[in-house]
């Protein structure tokens, strides 16, 4: 799971216009797990009378939902709460209400500590528990100050309210699915398994529910979401052991969904069935995020990634031979407790061999609890940034060269949003770039064929072709 916000719009951002209903600002920081998580606390609130607005300042009650991944992502939140114990304050001298809540991992991860340091926080929800924002809020308005990060006995999902049709729609025409959360794996440099917990599947009747109110509401492309989702099982519709790549096969059939992505993949959990699923579904869009961390054996067996640079390598062949047009994305980290130049080196050996499309790459960030973290012969910052500018010149330049390498290419695009421009919409690729043409926007949530004519910085530029 990688930090996407930037692609991505503020998710809970409705127009916020029933005037007398309490309004709730929801910064999210992080994956896209959490910007899923987002959207469901909207709903949760909802149904307590709140409506979502996107401004702190305009807002009743301010929630940040946080990241615990980095030390830079947690210490964002403490600052932020800074600004907004300064605007509390004001706000409560002129005789007005302003609650204050920290979810997600930075919630789960560090608890009562949060209470401690900023005396503005009403209230601490984890990941698992945010389906009772409701009530904790009510007794925060009691005057308690409410810290509640049990990993909940009861489902979450089930706890949750599904919104109606309207304002689904409202939210765009494509839209995450959580299907899976928590990690087993524990590489050593990873807080997941400690702030998500366990890894755990939701059901599959409870993922075909709400994949079809989804498309029925006029998504057309759905991303199911895990920290570890390609590790997704179930009980299937036939009563067998069902993987991610059975889901897939029968996410397909549901009439109307037209796309479909998945993120995040570890390479352990790539089976057959999966692949197979790249190769005869065209639903299955041909992108596919597999973060590999480095590319030294001794390296990823410190990291307890249990696979060598050599068995990822190969299965990319596999995927490629089945899904020739597949773009691949990855997550790297450099300078990890004991990494040589040399072992750097095997890394930027490895993307030089297996070229990626997109890619996130991080400097070793130390985080407490983690095995990593107790290691000695940590690398020195300087070596650290080095080697990442290294890297994300490697990187870039392989991104960039992929974009060239798509103009000429005519391609379909799902139309999802208004552009910059008047009568310009932005479009989304098979390969998950954004793409600047003229269309109406009356037409968002169709899907066109282009020619791309052009590369921009983050973007592609096309021209519309009748088929
Ligand atoms: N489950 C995914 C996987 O197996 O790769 C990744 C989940 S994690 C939320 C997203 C990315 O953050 C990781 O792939 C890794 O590159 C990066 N990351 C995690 N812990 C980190 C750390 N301590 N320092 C730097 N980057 C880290
Ligand atoms: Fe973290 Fe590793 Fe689990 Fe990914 S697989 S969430 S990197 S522990």
């Amino acid at each position: 799971m990688t930090d996407q916000t930037a692609l991505i719009p503020n998710p809970v951002a409705q127009a916020a216009d029933r005037t007398n209903a309490r309004k709730v600002f929801i910064k999210t920081y992080g994956c896209q797990m959490n910007v899923y998580d987002s959207v469901r606390m909207g709903d949760a609130l909802a149904s307590e009378g709140y409506v979502t607005t996107d401004t702190a300042e305009d807002a009743d009650l301010v929630l940040l939902n946080t990241c615990h991944i980095r030390e830079k992502a947690a210490d964002k939140v403490y600052s932020a709460l800074g600004r907004l114990r300064d605007m509390k304050k004001e706000r409560n001298a002129e005789g007005r209400e302003l609650m204050i809540g920290v979810t997600g991992c930075v919630a789960q991860a560090e608890g009562e500590e949060i209470l401690r340091r900023s005396s503005a926080v009403d209230v601490v929800i984890g990941p698992q528990t945010y389906h009772r924002l409701p009530q904790a809020l009510k007794r925060a308005r009691q005057g308690e100050r409410v810290v509640d990060t049990d990993y909940a006995v009861e489902d979450k999902f089930e706890h949750l309210p599904v919104p109606d049709k309207k304002v689904i729609r409202s939210r765009g025409v494509t839209s995450f699915l959580t299907v899976q959360e928590g990690c087993d794996k524990f590489c050593t440099f990873c807080v997941v398994p400690y702030t998500r917990g366990s890894e755990v599947s939701r059901p599959l009747a409870q993922i075909l529910d709400e994949a079809n109110k989804l498309v029925d509401a006029g998504v057309r492309e759905i991303t199911l979401l895990g920290q570890n989702v390609n590790a997704w099982h179930g009980t299937g519709l036939d009563g067998s052991s069902w993987g991610l790549g059975d889901l897939l096969y029968r996410l397909a059939e549901i009439p109307g969904l037209a796309r479909l992505r998945y993120t995040t993949s570890h390479p352990r959990d790539m089976d057959d069935r999966l692949i197979e699923a790249h190769r005869d579904l065209r639903a299955l869009m041909p992108y596919l995020h597999l973060p590999v961390q480095a590319g030294s054996d001794r390296v990823l067996k410190a990291m307890n990634r249990r696979h060598t640079a050599e068995e990822y390598v190969r299965l990319i062949e596999r995927i490629r031979a089945a899904r020739p047009d597949i773009a691949l994305s990855g997550d790297f980290i450099v300078g990890f407790p004991g990494e040589t130049d040399a072992e750097f080196e095997d890394t930027l050996k490895l993307v030089e061999t297996v070229r990626y499309a997109q890619s996130f790459s991080f400097k070793y960030s130390t985080r407490p609890g983690t095995p990593g973290a107790e290691l000695g012969s940590q690398v020195a910052e300087e070596v650290k940034a080095e080697r990442l500018e290294r890297l994300q010149a490697l990187l870039l330049k392989q991104q960039l060269e992929f974009a060239e390498s798509c103009v000429g290419k005519v391609i379909d695009i799902l139309l999802e949003k208004p552009g910059r421009m008047p009568e310009q919409l932005i479009g989304r690729s098979p390969w998950l770039q954004s793409v600047n043409v003229d269309a109406k926007s009356s037409q968002i949530g169709d899907i066109i064929s282009v020619r791309i004519v052009g590369t921009g910085p983050n973007s592609l530029f096309a021209e519309r072709i009748e088929r």
